[in-house]
């Protein structure tokens, strides 16, 4: 019999997702042994007209990792969807935007002025070339594919079925979906393939927090002793924990906080969160102390507010593209590619 095909592929990415399929170690040979891998640019030599050259539907499932951020990305992911029965967004870049989402508090001609022009220090370029899409050279025309002003989620671009969530994916929770894809077990489509509950409440740290907790000082976590027993937010550190899917690691804790870091809320916020940095604003605002009329008084809340350093970055840091904000607005450049 047949086996099933599945395709991987990379899209506005570090690479820490195809890393994420290497992490299968040897269960990488059991997945080997159950299907075809029949497109996975990044480790094995296909093409793009392989997969042109396919029937529809052709493939049973395409893992695809990344933001969405250039024509490429856009023409692959709906020549992948046109082709696969099931599509996942494997990884919080292409579930969320991710970190290449970040972008999205800027426009297209900063981000190139800053990598290639003059507000890069190190760039010497006094002719100010920037990319184009089409360059004539001596031997004819090169092309490039064009950069978006806006970093997208993979389902702001092509139907979703699944995601993975994380940055990168557990490979314990890629397993679990790959055999249950293949069990042909599906749960109900837009499902997010990890648990549906918070960090904090998987979190051995959890019990460390006061019935009252109430925090007069913002801390950086690079700046002060850690108590590695006690909950980041107990000490004035902010951990993403209250909005953060639990599912990193396979039981208790999460991934950075089993290393003392606090959560930076790569797998997203459990189902029913529409805003992720609104919802860890209101989190922030429950504990620091807004009902004690004094504080009000004092300016001690703004005072509060401003120890947050970089507070777009910190509570948007995975989900801007997916949020209400979005992007910068404002931004002609955007209206014309909605
Ligand atoms: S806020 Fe962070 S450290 Fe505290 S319980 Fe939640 S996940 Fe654990
Ligand atoms: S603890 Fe938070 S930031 Fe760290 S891997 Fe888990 S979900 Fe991601």
């Amino acid at each position: 019999m047949a086996k099933p095909k599945v395709a991987f592929y990379w899209c506005a990415s570090c690479g820490g997702c195809e890393e994420a399929i290497i992490d299968l170690n040897e269960d990488i040979l059991k997945v080997a042994e159950l299907v075809d891998i029949v497109f996975w640019p990044c480790a094995m030599d296909y093409k793009y007209q392989d997969v042109r050259n396919m029937k529809d539907g052709e493939i049973t499932v395409a893992f695809i990792n990344g933001a969405i951020r250039t024509d490429e990305q856009v023409e692959i992911s709906r020549l992948l969807r046109q082709k696969s029965q099931i599509v996942v967004a494997f990884g919080a870049c292409s579930h969320l935007g991710g970190i290449p989402g970040l972008a999205n508090f800027w426009d297209r001609d900063t981000i190139f002025n800053s990598s290639y022009g003059s507000a890069c220090p190190s760039v010497d370029n006094p002719e100010n070339i920037i990319p184009q899409v089409i360059s004539k050279v001596p031997e004819g025309e090169l092309t490039l594919p064009k950069f978006h002003n806006t970093v997208k989620s993979l389902d702001q671009v092509v139907e979703v079925d699944y995601y993975l969530p994380g940055c990168s994916p557990a490979p314990y929770l890629t397993m679990k979906a790959i055999e249950k894809i293949l069990s042909g077990d599906l749960p109900a489509k837009g499902t997010v393939l990890a648990p549906n509950k918070s960090l904090c409440d998987q979190c051995t740290r959890n019990d460390t927090k006061p019935e009252k907790l109430t925090i007069d000082k913002i801390n950086r976590v690079s700046l002060v002793e850690v108590d590695p027993e006690k909950c980041f937010l107990a000490q004035g550190i902010i951990c993403m924990g209250p909005v953060t899917r639990f599912g990193c690691s396979e039981n208790d804790d999460g991934r950075c906080i089993k290393v003392n870091m606090p959560c930076r809320g790569c797998y997203g916020p459990p189902d029913g969160v529409k805003d992720t940095g609104a919802k860890m604003v209101a989190a922030l605002a429950s504990i620091m102390g807004l009902e004690d009329e004094e504080n009000m008084k004092d300016n001690k809340i703004s005072s509060l507010m401003d120890q947050i350093i970089d507070p777009a970055g910190t509570f948007y840091r995975f989900t801007l593209p997916v949020s209400m904000l979005r992007r910068k607005q404002g931004n002609d450049t955007e209206k014309r590619e909605k």
